[in-house]
Parts: structure tokens; sequence; C-alpha cells
């Protein structure tokens, strides 16, 4: 097996890889189009903050590089929701101490996982160079040096490309080799804005909560950064009445956060020059029919699967799919084979995210509101503590159950949903809830999962 491999994109998921391929003898050659994001100041308006759950923290404890990844993380134990009158309501996450999920810079993120590969395994990235051409039949990658303008061709196999959502290789590869690929773009975008630290640098709101202002048909969040401000994020819909096309000068800008967010805009005094300034960004999701071009390169990430954010797992996805394709390497010894075999186990529960992914917004904009939503969230609470082999929230699986695989949570999930419909009909308390009729349901309709329950204290990462 040719020990040599080159990784195109030393964003989170090539950067990690390089790790994972690295510990086990692998000479990588990595790639990237921008420049060192540890010398050059370049996120801004692009996500600066992500949450960090579960299951990236066990890819990342597998690389074995989390325990320098642990002080940059805040912990998050539920949503704080902020109504429009002002009031705030706290839903948490989950019901044990360890079921919070973190708040992390990216570009923090991203910077350990190349010191680390640089460090320990010597893998210095070539910044600047963009793939530019890739020829299938030729066997061939044209890289282009961003500085001197230079092209160089290169032997391409075997290639992994991490190359993000906008992938030239999954490009290439619908071009020459027929793969199918739908770009489903969401008709809402975002934009990026600061609620600033206190004069003494302290956080002006609650620290260890992920902020929502659900307003139905939009919403702004906000999360935690570890110099006292929070990254805020606006998800609006690009045309339409209340939207990005509206929002098109100062006054309206103005206007439009006193009407909705009246209690963030004292605490974000540079709210309407942010707005103008900063990009709207795109959010979709990108089905792919095919990963593996033979024994010649394969998609990871984005690449393969990009998803929209509102389940905060897009990264988590992507740490998954570096331990997932390391695994599957170690196993066959063969690049073809391993690559085969990653898309072959791993499509169906990247499939099941991005389904998931799309249902949240839903939940994060409108239903987070519904009197309903938080009654059937308390009741799958209570069935947790009564059955918790059988009965996992479908939040907590995907969020804190690493072990479960995502396509097994998106099927339980759809089950239990229908539990919690049909057992809340007629209520309005847990307390008149017919526990007899759930133990029945629950029974007949949900096996124990066969994953052993982890310990909490072997679950708890330690905080920063
Ligand atoms: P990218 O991060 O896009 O990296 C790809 C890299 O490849 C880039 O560095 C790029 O410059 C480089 N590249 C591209 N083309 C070329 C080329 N031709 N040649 C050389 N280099 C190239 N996920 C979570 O888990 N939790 C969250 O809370 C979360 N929040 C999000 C919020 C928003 C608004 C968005 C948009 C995403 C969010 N995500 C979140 C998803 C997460 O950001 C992505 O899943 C993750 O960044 C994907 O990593 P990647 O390395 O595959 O791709």
């Amino acid at each position: 097996m040719n020990p040599h491999v080159t990784i195109l994109g030393a964003g989170l998921s090539g950067a990690l890889m390089s790790i994972f391929l690295a510990r086990n003898a692998r000479k990588v050659v990595l790639y990237e189009r921008r420049p060192d994001l540890r010398k050059v100041d370049m996120d801004a308006g692009r996500s600066i903050n992500l949450a960090l759950a579960a299951r990236g923290i066990e890819a990342l404890k597998e690389a074995g590089v989390f325990e320098e990844v642990e002080p940059l993380l805040i912990p998050m134990r539920g949503r704080i929701l902020h109504a429009l009158d002002g009031q705030q309501s706290f839903v948490p996450y989950g019901q044990r101490p360890h079921e919070v999920i973190f708040s992390v810079s990216r570009p923090g993120l991203n910077g350990v996982l190349l010191d680390h590969a640089q460090r320990v395994y010597g893998i210095s990235a070539k910044f600047l160079h963009a793939a530019r051409a890739i020829d299938f039949d030729r066997d061939e990658l044209t890289m282009l040096n961003e500085v001197t303008g230079d092209p160089q061709r290169l032997r391409m196999a075997p290639l992994i490309a991490a190359d993000g959502a906008g992938s030239i290789v999954r490009r290439a590869m619908t071009g020459q080799l027929g793969v199918r690929v739908t770009e489903d773009m969401l008709e809402h975008g975002y934009k990026e804005l600061t609620l600033p630290a206190s004069a003494t640098g302290t956080h002006r709101v609650e620290k260890h909560a992920l902020h929502i202002w659900p307003r139905g048909g939009f919403m702004l969040i906000a999360l935690p950064n570890l110099d006292g401000s929070f990254t805020v994020t606006l998800f609006l819909p690009l045309r339409g009445s209340d939207s990005f096309a509206t929002l098109d000068g100062r006054d309206a800008v103005d206007d439009f956060f006193r009407r909705h967010f009246p209690d963030a805009v004292p605490l974000m005094p540079n709210v309407a020059r942010e707005f103008l300034e900063n990009p709207i960004g795109r959010m979709g999701t990108v089905y792919c029919d095919h990963w593996a071009a033979r024994d010649k390169a394969v998609l990871l990430g984005d690449a393969a699967h990009a998803m929209v954010p509102f389940h905060g797992q897009g990264m988590n996805c992507c740490f998954e799919d570096c331990a997932e394709l390391h695994r599957m390497l170690e196993a066959t010894g063969d690049w073809s084979r391993a690559f085969r075999a990653f898309e072959h186990e791993r499509k169906p529960n990247t499939d099941a995210i991005a389904a998931m992914a799309l249902e949240n917004y839903v939940e994060m904009r409108d239903t987070v509101r519904d009197p309903k939503f938080l009654l059937r969230r308390e009741l799958s609470f209570e069935l947790e503590r009564r059955y918790p082999d059988r009965f996992i929230p479908r939040y907590s699986m995907v969020m804190f159950h690493h072990e479960i695989p995502y396509s097994v949570a998106y099927d339980r999930g759809r089950i239990q949903a229908g539990i919690l419909e049909r057992l809340t009909e007629r209520v309005a308390t847990v307390a008149e809830v017919d526990m007899q009729r759930a133990d029945a349901e629950v029974r007949a309709a949900l096996p124990p999962l066969d994953s052993p329950a982890v310990t909490d204290a072997e679950r708890t990462p330690r905080r920063a």
C-alpha cells in the first residue's frame, strides 16, 4: 500500500485527517488554498465559533489531540430562549451533568490541529496552494501556487478531498466519472454579528448557554467566546418582507432589531454597522451518490455531505468521518477498499444527520416556543429515566451518544416522536400522562439499544 497521501484542504476535516494518517506512519502532504489561519485573521463573518459535542470529542480523543483542545471549550448546558417581551427561559439539553455541548473557536480549534500535526508529526501544510484541475484518467492534480502563480502537476492518487462544500474534486467526479450530486440551497442566509464583552471582559449574558431569539420565520442565536464576547448569528430569509433583501440601510436594520430583538439591542452597540459590512452566508445540503473514485480519491467532510448548521453537527460529523476512514484504512490496508467501505458505511449516517439538521431549523426558530414541545421534551426525559436502554431523546442520541449511529438516532427518533405525540395528545402535564400505555408503547416499539451505557465519569471532559 502506497504510504504517500495527499490531502486537499487544511480546514477542520483535512487537519484532523492528517493527524490520523500520520499516527499510522503515512506520509502526508497537506495543501490549503488560503493563508495560514494561525498567522492571518480571515474568518470574520464565517461561523467564528461552533458547537462541539460527543462525536467530535470522541474522534479528537482517538486522534490523541483532545487534551490540547480542552482549554478552548466553554460548556453550554442548554438553550436560553429570549421572548419578545424580554422574558428568558432555560431549556436544558440533557438531564445528566455530562450532557452539555461546548462552544469552541473555529480558528482556535483549527490552529490547535495544525500545530499538533506540525509539532508531533512534522506535517507543515502548504498554504496558498490551490487545486485548479483534476484529471482522473491521467491521474493528475494541477496545483497553483497563489504567490508565484506557478502551476504544478502532481500524481493524484491517493487523494483525500477535504476541500469543503464547494469541492473542486467533487465537481471533477461529477464531470468525469458521472457521479450524481444535488446541492439543495436554503432560501435563508445568515450573517454574523458581535455581542461584545463588558468593560471588565466578562460575559454580559449567561455564559454557559446557547442563546436563541426564536421568531417563527427567522431567529438570532449567540454562542459564547473565551474573551467574554458572544458571536451572534442572524438566520433570515433571503427574500420577502422581513428578509436580507429588505434590510438595505442603517434605519431599516435598526428598526428591524428594535422590533424583533429589543433586549439584545442595548448589548450590541455596533449591530447596524456590522450588519451592513459583513457578508451574507449561504447554507445548503450536498447529497453525492458516490464519494470514492477507485483507489484515486475520496471525498471527506463537507466535500462529501455539507449540511445546514441547525443541529450543530457538521464539524462533529466531519471528525467522525476522519475516525471512520482511518479505521477502514487500518482494517483493509488498501486505499480502494477502504474508500469504498467508508462510503458504504458512512453515507446512510450522513444522510440521516443532514435530514435531522434540516428538521432542527424549524424546531429552533419556531417549535421551541410551543408549550406542547416543552411538554414532550419533559416527557422524553421522564421516559429516558424509566427506560434508559430503550428511550433516549433524539437530541441526546445525536449530541451525547457517539456510540449510536446517526441513522439509528434518526429511525428511533421517528418512532419516539410518534409515541410522544400520542401520549401528550390530550394532556397538559407529564403527571397526566398514561404511564401504563407509555410502558406498553415503549416496550413494543423500541428494543433495547445494545450499546453499553457509558458512565458519567467516563464521558465528562475536564472543563476549561
Ligand atoms: P471546510 O471547513 O470548508 O474546509 C475546507 C478547506 O479546504 C478550507 O480551508 C478551504 O480553504 C480549502 N479549500 C477549498 N478549496 C480548495 C482548493 N481548490 N485547493 C486547496 N484548498 C481548498 N458544525 C458543528 O459541528 N457545530 C456547529 O455549531 C456548526 N456551526 C456552523 C455554523 C455555520 C454558520 C456554518 C456555515 C457551519 C457550521 N458548522 C457547524 C459546520 C462546519 O463549519 C463544517 O461542517 C466544517 O467546517 C467542515 O469542515 P471541512 O474541513 O470539511 O470543510
